[in-house]
């Protein structure tokens, strides 16, 4: 009956070790966040060059262009 105490007592020790070294976190580096920046489509002012937001570009009949003040500058002028 003293060795199975003993026993359980070893057993109880091994388990509470496993459990208590599995609860370790993981060394692994957490994954990179993706870059937000560049993700928007640029484009260049055909007059000044400047890149602006795709979005934000002023179609003209010779090109994109940052404003419409550069539209008017580059084929009216
Ligand atoms: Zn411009």
């Amino acid at each position: 009956m003293k060795n199975l105490v003993i026993l359980l007592v070893i057993l109880g020790v091994i388990w509470y070790w496993r459990s208590h070294k599995a609860k370790r976190p993981p060394t692994a580096p957490p994954p990179e966040a993706p870059p937000k920046t560049g993700s928007v489509a640029m484009g260049a002012c055909a007059y000044c060059t400047l890149h602006v937001p795709a979005s934000e570009l002023v179609q003209g009949q010779r090109g994109a262009y940052c404003s419409a003040e550069h539209l008017r500058l580059a084929e009216n002028g």
